[in-house]
């Protein structure tokens, strides 16, 4: 048969993941002139947007605007979604395979790394991850339980999210209330008794992960206030020697910032936020009921490697701060897909530039893709995935010219839908979503908010009339 690309045999693509980089990829494939592309895209929830629904803080709604592209591409008559459909589950590999002419997984990075120190899964220790997702309203975590009762927390990382989740932590509950943070977590926040949050950096303020817009912020709160240690956040001789060398305007700017922050009187607001820097835990001390009681750290200092970054090395100084509450913030960690090669060490989906690889052979593997953060990690902003999936794109629309591709048995997008309807009846489309956004949005309208999530599958199908 004739190379797929025309109005009577288009080239038929799966994406697997309603996220940013999948939305991406799509408009990308939907814009090629010349080329006649339909997508199907996939996601295991009825909601659409992956983090930018169920990561992106409530707190940050500007950030989620972007979804407004997203609805441009879905508009698109060439585009299906199909939401509440699980791959490995409803659809098989093998499905795709029968019906698609390329497969692209863009499920992101669902879990977390952990810091694999004694106590770390104490009572009252819990991933971000879990934190962000539960106060997102996402389905699987709407049941976790956060004991907020507690006084004083820890997040251990100094990335942008553990910069999130410490915001939200000491956020007052006024503030709260005109987001679209989930009801429950409204609710449970309102209540809380945290009255200081720990943030706590491995290395010095000069290699913050965090990025400066966001440590202006945390200074900016409405109840809490914002602290540091003036050793802490003074430069070591590498860090700047290093600046010297190179001076980089935006890490001299953070430090200028935290530095400030060490500066400031003494906290008048119900909370205080105090950054640590050069500190690691090293372990989580419970009693005897099984609940983290303090959090022990190591005194750091920092040492150049032979590629020149400067890292972490422990003293023998040791501190334990008491606390309740503790957050690993240390990264995200991609999840493995049934039947998709795996990079196990770095959490990623195994490919070359997107191009999914055979484990054995280190060889492409026909009509399969990756692009975003199952496929380069869980690092960049939203943004970051548009290059991204352009570069995966770029090589699929390569791979078809050289006549690489998938050979389906059922390549319409009728065929698919009808095995869809079979395996999942109760999937959720794209007007089907549009219908739950309106609702959404009305339901938050009368209280100030952007919206009021529907935060379980069984509400969004009732919503729905199933
Ligand atoms: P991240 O930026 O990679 O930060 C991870 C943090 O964990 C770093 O401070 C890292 O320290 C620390 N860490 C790693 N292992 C550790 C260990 N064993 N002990 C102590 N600390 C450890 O990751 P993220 O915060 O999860 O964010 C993921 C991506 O999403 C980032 O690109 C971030 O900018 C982006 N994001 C952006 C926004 C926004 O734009 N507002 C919001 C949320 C997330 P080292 O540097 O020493 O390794």
């Amino acid at each position: 048969m004739a190379q797929p690309g025309t109005d009577g045999h288009p080239l038929r693509v799966a994406i697997i993941g309603a996220g940013p980089a999948g939305y991406y990829a799509a408009d990308q494939l939907l814009r090629q002139s010349g080329l006649v592309v339909e997508v199907d895209m996939f996601d295991r929830l009825p909601t659409p947007y992956g983090l930018v629904r169920a990561g992106v803080a409530p707190d940050h709604q500007k950030i989620k605007s972007v979804t407004a592209a997203f609805d441009k591409v879905a508009a698109n008559p060439r585009f299906r979604s199909y939401g509440y459909v699980d791959f490995g589950k409803d659809l098989t590999l093998a499905d795709l395979r029968a019906h698609y002419h390329q497969i692209l997984y863009s499920t992101g990075a669902q879990t977390d790394r952990r810091m694999d120190i004694p106590g770390e899964d104490l009572r009252g220790s819990h991933p971000a991850t879990e934190f962000v997702a539960w106060y997102n309203g996402h389905p699987d975590y709407r049941d976790c339980r956060f004991d907020l009762q507690e006084e004083r927390a820890a997040v251990v990382g100094v990335g942008n999210v553990a910069v999130d989740v410490a915001r939200i932590l000491c956020r007052s509950a006024e503030e709260l209330a005109t987001t679209d943070i989930s009801d429950y977590a409204l609710d449970a926040l309102r209540r809380s008794r945290i009255k200081e949050v720990y943030l706590l950096g491995r290395r010095g303020p000069a290699q913050a992960a965090f990025t400066n817009p966001e440590i202006k912020e945390l200074g900016e709160l409405a109840d809490a206030d914002i602290t540091a240690l003036p050793e802490e956040v003074e430069l070591d001789a590498l860090s700047r020697a290093a600046l010297e060398r190179s001076p980089d305007r935006a890490t001299l700017k953070k430090v200028e910032i935290l530095q400030g922050y060490a500066l400031r009187n003494a906290s008048v607001k119900s909370r205080t936020l105090i950054v640590r820097f050069l500190v690691s835990p090293v372990e989580l001390v419970g009693n005897a009921a099984g609940q983290v009681t303090a959090i022990r750290l190591v005194k750091n200092e920092l040492y150049a490697t032979p590629a020149g970054t400067l890292q972490p090395r422990a003293t023998n100084r040791f501190e334990e701060l008491p606390v309740g509450l503790v957050f690993r913030s240390v990264g995200y960690r991609g999840v493995p897909l049934p039947g998709v090669p795996f990079n196990e060490k770095w959490g990623v989906i195994l490919n070359e530039k997107g191009r999914v690889l055979a484990p054995d052979t280190q060889q492409p593997v026909v009509g399969e893709y990756a692009a975003g953060w199952i496929k380069r990690g869980p690092t960049g902003v939203i943004g970051t995935n548009k290059p991204d999936a352009a570069e995966t794109v770029t090589g699929m629309l390569e791979d078809l010219t050289r006549g690489v591709y998938l050979h389906p048995s059922q390549p319409t997008a009728d065929a698919a839908e009808a095995l869809i309807r079979l395996r999942q009846p109760d999937y959720v489309s794209y007007a089907d979503w549009l219908r739950l956004n309106e609702l959404e949005i009305s339901r938050g309208r009368p209280l100030g908010r952007p919206r009021v999530k529907f935060t379980s599958v069984e509400e969004m199908l009732a919503a729905l009339g199933r």
